[in-house]
């Protein structure tokens, strides 16, 4: 990927560039492949690193949202099971199906509450029981009838469904089962997306670290948050994807808004082998009995827990709080009530802000999840046009993205070259067909590089067919296993550190890799990643310690995580 000091270096020279996109959330990122591809001129700038907003704070499902269906949300339903189709085409390496059961305790719940809801004489969420679920599913099943990837729906009666799901609340009349799709990592979507865009244009640069912080006539002026210099660019058209900051974006470049209304969200990573046996590999999905919809499922060897939905007016401010924690943990009791689960079995916690759109609502549930472009044209004061990005599931991305970019191109007077309905993205390109072309892709690249099977087979799992790239990278030199970090070498975080623009410590544990997340940090693994990192990225002592007290301070804050500092 391009250089961060080359296209700053250019930037001062040569400050023209037909669109900013300001934030470099999913959204940004989308719609930055996508012009990239139009051959458009598109520079993207996030004030910190790359998918670190909304985008990193989600379910970590691509799903068509059955709970929507009961708003009316019907078009917002169809194109996200659509995108969610997409995606686990596009990127196989990184979406996958995942079979979700719902426990249902009642039968006929909700029959009248529904419509009222629909119609919206109703503004609170309450109970569904199973003939609105099966309602609810039938539509999700009829939406994808034509371009079906996964099963359709299957009920399951109280018996059944208790035999085989030992220690189900036995309060349950039945169950049912359908299929969404899940990623294990969102944040790797969102590079890749990146790398390919670069990577199909010179004409497309992105930068991490890079705020902006005042628009004026036909300027925007960014400052580079590693120097603290501010230097200007010019315009045609400004795209503000900032999420939940879009409005304070907005202020920045002297235009008053109110697009977003922003609701804050958590999630807990469990490490509870016996709760992950028994989601058997399902997502359970269910409904408190405030109405609200909340779910967990296997992370890999953990298991994510999620979510709230509170309004909150500074997205600075969302971190997760006792409480969350308290109702998250009790809600995995309404499913398997003889369960011991507690605070000690949380080894990570995030929360991030959904940029919905700013709503009279009384409850968070009937705020529109629908996305929309809204415009501000050229004024006075600026010259250029601000399209402020509101709203949008992370599934939907691509459905978005594609929506701005034909705006842009209409703005620019330009056709459409190509479309991304059918793209592959990062190492979901080339993917194997089955099993055998699997095999046969790992089976190779270990004799190619010479590494072991169960390596190459760990890299596939990671980094899909771009697994080639890898192994060979690791094997050009003398590589060693990282004796803090299992599963990861010397080598391949010095890879991530060199081509996926690494500025931070956090960067690469947070987001490069599920190593945090999965609250696999130690301290002695944060100062061996540190060195790995300071020999490529050139860091001093001083520079090495500040980043690790980066670290331990904003995860003690955000994170819930005490690292406590190795003595030097
Ligand atoms: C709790 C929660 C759960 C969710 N679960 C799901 C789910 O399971 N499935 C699903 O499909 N969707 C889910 N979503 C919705 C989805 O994650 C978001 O709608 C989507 O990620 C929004 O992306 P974005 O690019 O618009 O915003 P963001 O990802 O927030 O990106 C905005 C970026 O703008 C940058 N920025 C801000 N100000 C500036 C500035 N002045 N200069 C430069 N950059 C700036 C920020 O640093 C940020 O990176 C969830 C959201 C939340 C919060």
């Amino acid at each position: 990927m391009a250089n961060r000091q080359t296209i700053l270096d250019t930037l001062r020279e040569q400050p023209d560039v037909s669109v900013l996109i300001i934030g470099g959330g999913v959204n940004g990122i989308g719609t930055f492949r996508d012009l990239a591809l139009q051959g458009v001129d598109v520079l993207l700038v996030d004030k910190a690193d790359f998918c670190s907003g909304a985008s990193a704070a989600s379910s970590h499902m691509a799903h068509g949202g059955l709970r929507y269906l009961e708003n009316g949300e019907f078009r917002l339903v169809h194109e996200a099971l659509i995108e969610r189709n997409r995606l686990l085409q596009n990127a196989p390496h990184y979406v996958h199906p995942l079979p979700t059961t719902i426990p249902i305790f009642s039968w006929f719940s909700g029959m009248f509450n529904a419509p009222l809801k629909f119609l919206g004489l109703l503004d609170k969420p309450s109970e569904r029981g199973a003939i609105i679920i099966k309602a609810g599913l039938t539509m999700y099943d009829w939406f994808t009838r034509r371009f079906r990837m996964t099963p359709t729906h299957v009920f399951h009666s109280r018996a059944e469904s208790l035999v085989t799901r030992p220690g189900l609340n036995p309060g349950i009349v039945c169950t049912a089962t359908y299929y969404d799709a899940w990623m294990p990592y969102p944040e790797r979507i969102c590079i890749e997306l990146l790398a390919d865009a670069e990577t199909s244009s010179d004409k497309a640069r992105a930068l991490n670290y890079v705020s902006a912080i005042d628009g004026e006539a036909d300027t925007v002026t960014l400052r580079d948050e590693l120097t603290g210099e501010t230097f200007t660019v010019k315009p045609q058209i400004v795209i503000n994807a900032a999420g939940p900051w879009i409005d304070f974006v907005n202020q920045a470049l002297d235009e008053s808004t109110n697009f977003i209304g922003g609701t804050k969200g958590s999630h807990l990573v469990l490490d509870h082998p016996e709760l992950h046996k028994l989601c058997d590999g399902h997502e359970l999905f269910f409904e408190n009995k405030d109405g609200r919809i909340t779910l967990f499922f296997p992370l890999l060897d953990r298991v994510l827990v999620g979510t709230t939905d509170i309004h909150i007016d500074d997205p600075e401010q969302a971190i997760c709080t006792d409480e969350e924690i308290d109702y998250m943990l009790d809600l995995i009791r309404v499913v398997f009530p003889d369960l011991d689960v507690n605070r000690s079995h949380v080894v990570f916690q995030f929360c991030g802000v959904r940029p919905l759109p700013s709503s009279d609502a009384t409850t968070a549930g009937q705020i529109s999840r629908d996305h929309s472009i809204r415009a501000i044209e050229p004024d006075s004061r600026l010259s250029y046009p601000v399209l402020s990005l509101v709203g949008g599931k992370w599934t939907s991305f691509r459905a978005f993205s594609e929506q701005v970019t034909d705006n842009v191109l209409a703005r620019l007077k330009q056709q459409r070259l190509t479309t991304t309905r059918d793209r592959a993205i990062g190492g979901g390109r080339d993917y194997p067909k089955n099993n055998v072309d699997r095999k046969a892709l790992i089976h190779e690249t270990a004799v190619e590089t010479g590494l072991e099977v169960e390596h190459v087979q760990t890299l596939f799992e990671r980094y899909g067919t771009r697994v080639r790239e890898i192994a060979a990278y690791l094997a050009a030199e003398p590589d060693t296993p990282l004796g803090y970090t299992p599963g990861y070498s010397r080598r391949e975080v010095q890879f991530l550190a060199e081509t996926e623009k690494v500025v931070h410590l956090d960067d690469l544990l947070l987001r490069r890799t599920l190593l945090a997340m999965l609250g696999k940090v130690t301290p002695q693994s944060l100062h061996e990643i540190t060195d790995v990192l300071a020999a490529v990225l050139d860091w001093d002592d001083a520079r090495k310690q500040a980043e690790i007290e980066r670290v331990i301070e904003d995860w003690r804050f955000r994170h819930g995580v005490n690292l406590a500092p190795l003595a030097v």
